[in-house]
């Protein structure tokens, strides 16, 4: 399997480690692959029956299929060996629950994968994965990345503006982790990183890649837990081709779904799940896309004004918004019908969700979806919005209460380039 760049015509296509660990085309564009592998729907529901790794492995074989069978098993199995669970709620309400990894967000699923393999592609030398976060992905992105052999994580995050649960699950691991406490905010970590990619003389001295959702290593994977899902969902309920609504903010879950469909799974279509930020509902809408400054809402891993993957979601539709409006709709909500959402899932079901699942929640009652919803983040991250809204504190799963108690290590920067640059070279 080769990889072409979504803005390119003459679609010059990539191997899979250059677009790896290119991460984004050199056109600007994103990588997708040549073609779309067709998957024989029998054998991924008898597979699911068995496991989410046994059939994960049957999906990705499909897609890497020049890469070694052996070592392509062990990255599947080594990734995805925590729980994934279809939770029902009543017959009308499903959630698959994507939230059981070790860093308890959806982007486990992406990150380990990629992790394990880039230690796999990377042909020797040392590798610096280089990334900024405004809090879970970078925990995913640690977690994902914790002793691969070869590869270093620095981490730049803004000091006093992520949660210190999300600091402790950066700062706790040690080893080839590198947390950087930068005395700025998100917008600085993410210009000081973008410098150092632009810095020609930096590179030819230290190779540094980057982990974010562009990124096909971490974003082909996400397409896996849609087939879960619809497995477990047509079982549970008799029904077929589910719609599924998804929780978005860089869209990169969403276009994974899209790859999915388009790999032959029978569903009919998804609900791109917004908060105040709804830069593609309004788009589906309107027609015009308006790319904007996001604003800050209690779902704020969706905080996200001009969406990386929507020239992703443009190409599989073959740049035709009919077909788009065809095949997703758009929801989106406030923050006060978010924390409505939490205290009323809580009341009559005795569930807790978080704040980005409960936005799944709402679009999945308000347009009389028949499917499911994705959650995905567990409750107790967000414990500050969750418990003043339901009224009860979601416990916090045992990893997390560890890494609260551990020592915290990070080196502390200005939001000055010269100071990243030089920690990169003195590493
Ligand atoms: C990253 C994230 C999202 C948004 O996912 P996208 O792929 O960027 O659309 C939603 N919920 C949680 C908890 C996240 O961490």
């Amino acid at each position: 399997m080769k990889y072409f760049s979504t803005r390119d015509k003459s679609r010059k296509l990539f191997s899979l480690s250059d677009a790896a660990f290119m991460g984004l085309a050199p056109d600007g564009g994103l990588f997708l692959p040549e073609r779309i592998p067709q998957v024989d729907m029998k054998r991924v529901e008898a597979l699911a029956e068995q496991s989410y790794a046994d059939m994960a492995l049957y999906l990705a074989q499909q897609i890497f299929d020049d890469v070694d069978a052996e070592l392509l098993e062990r990255v599947v199995r080594d990734a995805y060996d925590f729980p994934i669970e279809m939770r029902c709620l009543n017959n009308k309400l499903h959630t698959l629950e994507l939230f059981h990894g070790p860093t308890h967000a959806f982007k486990d699923f992406g990150a380990r994968f990629m992790g394990r393999m880039t230690g796999v592609l990377n042909d020797g030398g040392e590798l610096v994965i280089l990334t900024a976060t405004s809090g879970d992905t970078g925990s995913a992105v640690a977690h994902g990345f914790y002793g691969v052999k070869g590869v270093r994580v620095v981490i730049l995050y803004p000091d006093g503006k992520v949660s210190p649960l999300q600091e402790a699950q950066m700062t706790t691991l040690g080893g080839n982790i590198h947390p950087l406490k930068v005395r700025g905010n998100f917008d600085d970590c993410q210009r000081m990183v973008k410098s150092m990619f632009r810095d020609e003389a930096l590179r030819t001295e230290v190779r540094i890649t980057s982990a974010n959702s562009i990124n096909l290593l971490r974003w082909l994977p996400q397409s896996f837990y849609y087939f879960y899902g619809y497995c477990m969902w047509k079982r549970m309920t008799g029904r077929d081709n589910p719609e599924v609504v998804v929780p978005s903010g860089n869209y990169g879950n969403l276009t994974a779904g899209m790859f999915a469909r388009r790999m032959g799974l029978p569903i009919r279509g998804f609900v791109a799940a917004s908060n105040a930020n709804d830069v593609v509902p309004e788009f589906l809408q309107t027609q015009l896309y308006r790319p904007r400054a996001s604003v800050q809402t209690v779902a704020n891993a969706m905080d996200v004004g001009d969406p990386s993957n929507f020239e992703r979601m443009m190409q599989l539709c073959g740049e035709d918004v009919s077909a788009l409006r065809f095949e997703v709709r758009g929801f989106s909500c406030s923050d006060e019908e978010i924390k409505q959402a939490i205290a009323e899932i809580y009341n009559k079901y005795g569930y807790l969700s978080d704040p980005h699942s409960a936005v799944g929640y709402l679009a999945t009652k308000q347009m009389d979806v028949d499917g499911f919803w994705l959650s995905t983040a567990h409750a107790a991250k967000f414990g500050e919005v969750v418990e003043p809204s339901a009224g009860v504190a979601p416990e916090l799963p045992v990893s997390l209460a560890e890494a609260v108690m551990k020592e915290r290590n990070f080196v502390n920067i200005d939001a000055q380039e010269e100071q990243l640059s030089a920690f990169l070279r003195e590493m």
